[in-house]
C-alpha cells in the first residue's frame, strides 16, 4: 500500500537525473573558459577556480563529483591542492583529473601516486577531456555501488529506484518520498560527503537559496528520521563535521 502511494508521489515529481558537478581549477582564463564551455555543453554543471586556495574554499563549500586540476597554479600548486584533498576524510573520495603542461613521465607517476585518477597533458583536445571526465565519473559511480539497472545497494540496504522500494535486510522500509530521495542521494554517492545544500537540492528539488540555518534544520531533521528507520543496522549515515553527511561504505573504517 505504502509502495503504491510512493510511486504516485514520485510520478508527480519525476526523478531529476543527477547532473554531475565538476570543479575546474585553472589559472589561465582562456583554458578555464574553454574547459568550462566544453563540459557545460556536455551537460555537466561546472564551476571554476583560478587558484589553489580558491579551489579549496569551493570544495569546502560543496564537494564536487570531479575535480579537473591544473598542476601549475598560483598560491598553492595543483599537487598541494591534491595533497590537501587526500588528507581530508570528507574530500579524499573526490576523483581528480590532473592537467599538466609538462610531458615528463615522472610527473605523471608523481600525480598518480598522489591519488590523481587520470592525467592529461596540455595541449589536449576538448573531446579527449570530455571522454576522460566521463570515464572517471563512470568508474566513480560504479565503485560507489550505482548499477545500470538502478538498483542501489549498501550493505543490507537495497534500493530499487524504478520501483521506489527500499529494503533493509530483505524487510521493506516505509520511507516518505523525501526520505527516499535523501537516501537515494546518499547511496548514489556512497562514501562521499555531501553538503546540506546539495542534499536539499536533490531531495527537495529546490534551489537552495534559503539561509544556512534553515538548510541545517530541514536536512538534519530528515536525516534524523532516516537514521531512526535504519537504526538496527548501525550508523550508516555519518555526520562529517563542517561538511554534511555521507553514507558509510560497508567494511570501511570511520
Ligand atoms: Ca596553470
Amino acid at each position: 500500500m505504502k509502495v503504491a502511494i510512493l510511486r504516485t508521489d514520485m510520478e508527480q515529481a519525476p526523478q531529476k537525473s543527477r547532473t554531475p558537478r565538476i570543479l575546474v581549477v585553472e589559472d589561465e582564463p582562456d583554458i578555464a573558459a574553454l574547459i568550462a564551455y566544453q563540459l557545460t555543453r556536455e551537460g555537466f554543471r561546472v564551476e571554476t577556480s583560478a587558484s589553489g586556495p580558491e579551489a579549496l574554499k569551493a570544495i569546502h563549500r560543496e564537494v564536487p563529483d570531479l575535480l579537473v586540476l591544473d598542476r601549475m597554479l598560483p598560491g598553492l600548486s595543483g599537487d598541494e591542492v591534491l595533497k590537501a584533498l587526500k588528507e581530508e576524510p570528507a574530500t579524499q573520495g573526490v576523483p581528480v583529473l590532473v592537467l599538466t603542461a609538462k610531458r615528463e613521465q615522472e610527473d605523471r607517476i608523481t600525480g598518480l601516486e598522489m591519488g590523481a585518477d587520470d592525467y592529461l597533458t596540455k595541449p589536449f583536445s576538448p573531446r579527449e577531456l570530455v571522454l576522460r571526465c566521463r570515464a572517471i565519473l563512470r568508474r566513480s559511480s560504479e565503485s560507489s555501488g550505482v548499477s545500470g539497472g538502478r538498483i542501489l545497494t549498501s550493505g543490507p540496504i537495497r534500493m530499487d529506484v524504478g520501483a521506489h522500494q527500499v529494503t533493509l535486510g530483505g524487510e521493506e522500509l516505509n520511507l516518505t518520498p523525501t526520505e527516499f530521495r535523501l537516501l537515494q542521494a546518499l547511496m548514489e554517492r556512497r562514501g562521499r560527503t555531501q553538503s546540506r545544500r546539495q542534499l536539499l537540492e536533490e531531495a527537495w528539488d529546490v534551489e537552495a537559496d534559503v539561509s544556512d540555518r534553515i538548510q541545517t534544520r530541514t536536512v538534519d531533521m530528515h536525516i534524523r528520521r532516516l537514521r531512526a528507520k535504519l537504526d538496527d543496522v548501525g550508523d550508516w549515515i555519518e555526520t562529517v563535521r563542517g561538511f554534511g553527511y555521507r553514507l558509510r561504505v560497508p567494511g570501511a573504517e570511520g
